[in-house]
């Protein structure tokens, strides 16, 4: 059982009030700005001192950094802030922490399984920094939502079609991952959780049952994001649930929005979006891809054209939050921001 006793945190008030007023902005794709770096495994690294409490070895990982993105708020965390700050002045209202892969499972690929609490932590603080440079330059508040990504292992579907019973992770295996990072994101600072790109709901609801166990620790409940993503045209999540099937998995956790990201990219999205707006008694949010990736895995949409679809969301009435996922630069955002300006958020009748 979820306990919904715990005092709401503070930032709970303040979002609730500013989403009945305009459409709020969550943030663009930090792994398509860290690209553009072009850094190194030196980088990554920060020339092989990779930096831990009391020990500039703290860690000694045994495998490359490079492509961790998740390492970046120890080992370059001014880049990852700056990001965060360009993002922000963009227009975006929450900030999304880099801490995607920040679990013990998916940093077992790293062998950082041992840094998992300094970057959940790390990543907060930096998020947090960002989001204070933001208010400092233009009055507006930002909120820090702690990302909580799917892991590389699924729950639900075996991945040996000879063994269909077989399971690469258990429910408790993620949730006590979970339980790890969202410690540390609230240790650090965090004003939400964001349980994104799932897809397999039993990943999410052990994020879920962490996320409660989290907030019984820290002696507040924080608002919970539920994004889902849906990757082929059957408009089903990978554990093979439609957006309303997705939307009673999760309705337990009394989300402050759930909703959509990644995938396919916008045109492609708004149908699930729309049913998942006609069912749904929490907020909604939608961030998608900048369309579809080319044959070199980058994304050609142009920011007008990403704006002008997510515009369409605003304009049906079925978005509380929009944003952006991989290919969104700031300039994505800040197109997105003044297109859906116009329009009201959308009012939750069910
Ligand atoms: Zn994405």
């Amino acid at each position: 059982m979820l306990n919904f006793s715990l005092p709401e945190s503070p930032a709970h008030a303040a979002l609730r009030a500013l989403a009945a007023e305009r459409i709020l902005i969550l943030d663009g794709a930090m792994g398509t700005m860290i690209q553009t770096l072009n850094m190194t495994e030196e980088d990554f690294t920060a020339n092989g001192h990779i930096h831990g409490p009391g020990c500039r070895h703290h860690y000694h990982p045994d495998h490359p950094q490079m492509g961790n993105n998740d390492l970046l708020v120890l080992t370059q965390p001014q880049a990852v802030e700056d990001i965060q700050v360009e993002f922000a002045l963009a227009g975006a209202d929450i900030l999304e922490t880099n801490t995607f892969s920040a679990t013990t499972i998916a940093q077992a690929d790293y062998g950082l399984e041992g840094a998992v609490h300094d970057l959940n932590l790390a990543g907060a603080q930096v998020a947090r920094r960002a989001a204070e440079r933001a208010m400092a330059a233009d009055g507006r508040p930002r909120f820090v939502a702690g990302a909580v990504g799917p892991t590389n292992r699924t729950a639900s579907i075996s991945p040996d079609v000879n063994d269909p019973g077989y399971r690469a992770v258990t429910f408790n295996d993620l949730r006590l991952a979970y339980g790890q990072q969202i410690d540390g994101l609230i240790e650090g600072g965090a004003d939400l959780i964001l349980i994104e790109t799932i897809f397999d709901t039993l990943n999410a609801k052990a994020a879920i049952f962490a996320a409660y166990e989290s907030f019984a620790k820290a002696g507040r409940r924080l608002p919970i994001m539920i994004s889902g993503t849906i990757t082929d045209a059957s408009g089903r999540t990978l554990s093979g649930q439609t957006p309303t099937a997705f939307w009673h998995s999760v309705a337990h956790a009394r989300p402050f929005t759930v909703g959509l990201n990644c995938a396919l990219g916008a045109a492609a999205m708004r149908p699930h979006m729309a049913e998942i707006a006609g069912v749904a008694t929490s907020l909604t949010c939608a961030y998608p891809n900048a369309g579809l990736p080319n044959a070199f895995g980058a994304y050609d949409e142009t920011p007008d054209e990403t704006a002008a679809q997510v515009a369409d969301f605003a304009r049906d009435g079925i978005v509380n939050v929009v944003g952006g996922c991989c290919g969104t630069t700031p300039d994505h955002i800040r197109a997105i921001a003044d297109a859906v300006a116009e329009f009201a958020p959308r009012k939750v009748t069910a």
